[in-house]
């Protein structure tokens, strides 16, 4: 049996109380025990964590970690595979350890995740929507798969599915990808959304969207999608919807302020758009999170934010209401309900896959505590983070 051991460390189980001093026994890739004074198995290898912050690891359900680190071009892009081993590197260094990647370049996603599953890349685990759907000429469509029609998104989300899929992605809205698109415009209609939720149900899958403006979002919630992604325009009523549908929203509040802060290159023109909505979206998602809105954290890297950022997401929606230990909570226990995954992932527990970080500071007490974790274990392999960061830089 492959077993490890990881003793005297601060553990925030997600899961219940924070144990002081506990120690975490992994057999086959799962955690067999957590709690205090427990003896390590024979033969176990030993992680000394005294005066360390154990965390279940981390879960991002907004990635993109398969996009070419290119202006927009029209795919399948060559550089891609390199850049999404790149980032997956660094995702894991960061640790987070599950992705949910809303979208990637010609399936560029899906091989990445079979790399990682087959050992080849060192990376989170993934769940993929493989391409996104948009209608013609919509968000990014350069990246993603057009359709135009119920029938064409129907079986475009099956053909995503068909790919490896297990998730579907659609932009049912502007962004800001580009200053020619306009946030506000509503791109698909209620009834192209709602077949794409029915052939993602037909196969037990379901349906994250793209959406700024209220209308679409509201939409959105009535035809049965799970996750709005975005989600800048949240007034009374769109709350409202969003709750009696039991969706979650996923703000990726960060990705906007960093874009406002840091806009350069390609970009440059987008910074001020990136402002206007950052500040636009502040106090609505304020009012969301204190209506009890279900809030995913996703980071929405990728070409516009660092594969590292987590603890920048965590740390606005923190200062947005959710508080520290909010925010870690959504995005370990969290973010593992919204995917599905609560009995196997985003606890630490008996049974569930062992998939931990250990930072050095308290990352209750300090945002600035994700900057460099000193461990990152995933499926109970032990990562030397530092070592993960040290990958090339490709471009
Ligand atoms: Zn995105």
């Amino acid at each position: 049996m492959n077993s490890l051991f990881i003793t005297g460390a601060t553990v925030f189980t997600a899961a219940g109380p924070i144990h002081t001093r506990a120690d975490v026994v992994v057999e086959d890739g799962r955690i067999a025990a957590v709690g205090p004074d427990l003896a390590a198995p024979e033969g176990a290898r030993v992680i000394e964590a005294d005066g360390l912050f154990m965390t279940p690891g981390l879960i991002d359900v907004h990635t993109h970690l398969a996009l070419p680190n290119v202006p927009e071009r029209g795919e399948p892009h060559p550089d891609t595979p390199f850049h999404a081993v790149h980032a997956a590197s660094l995702c894991l260094s960061s640790g987070v350890t599950t992705v949910r990647d809303v979208g990637g370049n010609n399936h560029a996603d899906l091989a990445l995740a079979r790399a990682i599953r087959g050992g080849l890349v060192a990376g989170p685990r993934m769940i993929c929507c493989g391409q996104a759907i948009v209608p013609t000429g919509g968000h990014i469509h350069y990246f993603c798969q057009e359709a135009d029609g119920p029938d064409a998104v129907r079986a475009a989300a099956r053909r995503q599915m068909k790919a490896g899929a297990t998730w579907i992605k659609l932009m049912i809205s502007g962004g800001i990808a580009n200053v020619e698109e306009h946030p506000d415009e509503m791109h698909f209609s209620r009834e192209e959304i709602a077949a794409a939720v029915e052939a993602a149900g037909a196969r037990g899958h379901k349906v994250a969207v793209h959406a700024y403006p209220g209308r679409a979002i509201r939409i959105a919630c009535e035809v049965g999608v799970a996750t709005i992604e975005h989600a800048v325009d949240l007034d009374g009523e769109t709350i409202a919807s969003i709750k009696r549908a039991g969706a979650a929203i996923v703000p990726t509040h960060a990705v906007y302020e960093y874009m406002a802060r840091n806009g350069s290159g390609h970009y440059a023109q987008l910074v001020d758009l990136a402002s206007r909505v950052y500040a636009m979206k502040s106090g609505p998602l304020r009012d969301a999170i204190a209506a009890g809105v279900t809030v995913g954290v996703g980071t929405d890297c990728g070409r516009h934010y660092p594969h590292d950022g987590i603890g920048g997401e965590i740390a606005l929606l923190a200062e947005a209401g959710m508080g520290l230990e909010g925010a870690l909570t959504a995005a370990t226990a969290g973010n593992a309900a919204i995917l599905g995954l609560a009995d196997e992932l985003g606890t630490i527990a008996p049974g569930r896959r062992a998939d931990l970080a250990l930072f050095a500071g308290d990352p209750l007490a300090d945002a600035s505590a994700y900057g460099a974790p000193v461990h990152v274990i995933r499926g109970g392999t032990a990562f030397d983070p530092a070592a993960l960061r040290n990958t090339p830089p490709l471009n």
